[in-house]
């Protein structure tokens, strides 16, 4: 899908947009780039391909099938494999597993496709704190928990473009006025008072696994858009409502004005913290991160899967039946363009809903009208290869993480630099990925399916020339990664809804032997011979809830 762009197609614009800093002359060489990362088409064949048409070539037998390889078909399988179940298939549609937490390159130059961060998991996390443990990422010394700081984000880890110069951190801070750092504080008291009221726990499905009923405070929050909780507190200050926007699209793919106030609170309650300026805070929130973004767990989970032979890539699921004897599962092979048909005793679901929705034979009601309930958030990467460093406006130093304070991409959320963790001083080319959130543009998904890429790629382009000038001469390949479907968005009513359907899912009274330990299984949605995981189950999309879903998954097989 490579093409090329020429740059004196974005001369005028950036001319303006610009404001004649910098000086340079662009030079008049094409830019290369294309879409990549994501096969559209494959996921499009699935909807437009009746699967019954397809005779299957050949039948194959196994214990546990895991439909889907994202982060939670992975756990799934990881869960599975730390009970000693070693008869598992898993079948994921793209080439690689990983799904929106796969890692890739531009350039011979390692980047995230998607997801690139992990926040230090708290306490309610815990089964991701035994994943960091097993990864030889945290080991307890004279009996303290420490983090292999090289995961560690480095310093600087985050900026703002605002008003014509680079601040540190991402709220606006310098130059805002006293009514602006009022609104600061007094929105910060109200996300303490409500975490005290009702904790947010991340994540959310441990605490619907233990059956514990939405809390008033919850349930009032989930009732309307984050934007009119907002209006309602008379907290109308443009910087804090746009950092407050920013901040659900960041996580949700969506804004203020359409997740609800359940949503925007949690992020910050549960995760991130609200801190105005002067107040006794944490520096900064530690992150574990890498060049190919979380890609760096993703291909470690998959490891031993594609050792053992268990992990069966290219292979999209047509169709998936639960019978009263076992399941069977019909998947397309890209590569060879046969179907095989699994039979097996089990099978964990591990797909986004929609999409279960469309490949099991009968879904039950509450796969049915969870695929009807849910909105799902497009997204876009842009992948951008520079030569070398590039001009800067003033202010603080270049950062992992770059943000511009209204950003006119719609969407746009600024771009992350792969070479940041680089232990290397020396200037050299990096990637750096840019991502949108395209969950409020109207007709998004229909747009990334048909638009070039380089309609995608002028205005982020015009965008980043603000700050840096020289961008069009530094760039040497823009790739752009699209998701049509990437995360559910948690609107009004969607804690109500699935926390409904965790509350009625099974319970599953055992526990299970692990590492010579028991732990307690929590149960999901599930039926007799399926269990589902996918973060689409929580509502909202990261990787704690990913994990812990198809980690409890793969506990519960078996145990009815
Ligand atoms: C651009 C972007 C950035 C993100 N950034 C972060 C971040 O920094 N930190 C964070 O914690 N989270 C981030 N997220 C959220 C991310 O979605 C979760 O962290 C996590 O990867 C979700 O995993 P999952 O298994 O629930 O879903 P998915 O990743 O959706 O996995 C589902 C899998 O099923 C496969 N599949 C679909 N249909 C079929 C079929 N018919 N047959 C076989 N396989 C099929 C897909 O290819 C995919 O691999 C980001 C998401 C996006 C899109």
């Amino acid at each position: 899908m490579a093409a090329s762009l020429h740059r004196r197609d974005f001369l005028g614009s950036a001319a303006v947009l610009a404001g004649g800093l910098g000086g340079c002359q662009a030079p008049e060489r094409g830019l290369e780039g294309g879409f990549h990362g994501i096969a559209l088409e494959r996921g499009h064949a699935l909807r437009d391909r009746p699967a019954a048409g397809i005779a299957p070539a050949r039948v194959r037998r196994t214990r546990v099938l895991i439909a889907g390889g994202g982060v939670a078909g992975l756990a799934a399988a990881r869960a599975l494999r730390l009970r000693g179940i070693d008869d598992v298939a898993l079948l994921e549609l793209e080439d690689e597993a990983g799904g929106n937490s796969r890692g890739g390159a531009v350039g011979g130059i390692a980047c995230p496709l998607g997801a690139h961060y992990l926040p230090l998991p708290g306490e309610a996390a815990s089964e991701v704190q035994d994943l960091l443990e097993d990864f030889g990422l945290r080991r307890r010394i004279a009996g303290r928990w420490q983090v292999d700081e090289r995961h560690l984000c480095h310093s600087p880890q985050e900026r703002l473009f605002f008003q014509g110069t680079w601040q540190e951190g991402l709220l606006p801070v310098q130059g805002v006025g006293a009514a602006t750092l009022a609104q600061y504080r007094r929105f910060a008291g109200l996300v303490e008072a409500l975490g005290r009221a009702a904790p947010f726990t991340l994540p959310v499905c441990k605490a619907w696994g233990q059956k514990r009923p939405v809390s008033p405070v919850h349930q009032a929050l989930d009732a309307l858009t984050f934007a009119s909780w907002l209006d309602q507190q008379g907290l109308d200050d443009p910087p804090l409502r746009w950092y407050l926007d920013y901040s659900c699209r960041d996580d949700y793919g969506a804004g203020s004005a359409r997740v609800s106030a359940w949503a925007g609170i949690h992020y910050f309650a549960s995760r991130h913290g609200f801190h105005a300026p002067g107040e006794d805070a944490p520096e900064r929130e530690a992150v574990l991160t890498w060049p190919e973004g979380n890609g760096w767990l993703t291909r470690r989970l998959a490891a031993p899967l594609q050792a053992a032979g268990q992990l069966h890539t290219g292979c999209s699921v047509l169709r998936l039946a639960e019978g009263r004897h076992g399941v069977e599962l019909d998947a397309f092979d890209h590569a060879s363009g046969q179907v095989t048909r699994w039979q097996a005793a089990q099978a964990i679901v591990a797909l986004p809903v929609f999409v279960a929705a469309r490949v099991l034979q009968n879904p039950p009601d509450f796969v049915r009208q969870a695929a009807q309930r849910l909105a799902w958030a497009p997204w876009l990467v842009a992948h951008l290869h520079i030569d070398a460093p590039l001009q800067d406006r003033p202010g603080a130093a270049p950062a992992w993480d770059n943000v511009l304070f209204a950003d006119p991409t719609p969407g746009g959320l600024g771009y992350v630099d792969a070479g940041h963790q680089r232990l290397d001083p020396r200037p050299a080319p990096t990637v750096l990925s840019y991502y949108q959130a395209l969950g409020d543009l109207p007709q998004a998904r229909q747009r990334l399916a048909t638009r070039p890429w380089t309609d995608w790629a002028e205005p982020l382009l015009n965008a980043l020339a603000l700050p840096h000038p020289d961008l069009r001469e530094r760039v040497t390949r823009l790739e752009i990664t699209r998701y049509g479907h990437a995360m559910s968005i948690p609107l009004p009513g969607t804690l109500g809804f699935l926390s409904q359907i965790a509350l009625q899912a099974a319970p599953v009274k055992r526990s299970v032997l692990l590492n010579g330990e028991r732990s307690a299984v929590l149960p999901v949605p599930a039926t007799a011979r399926l269990r589902f995981a996918h973060s689409d189950w929580s509502g909202y999309s990261v990787f704690e809830e990913a994990f812990t879903r198809g980690h409890h998954a793969g506990l519960g097989v078996g145990l009815g």
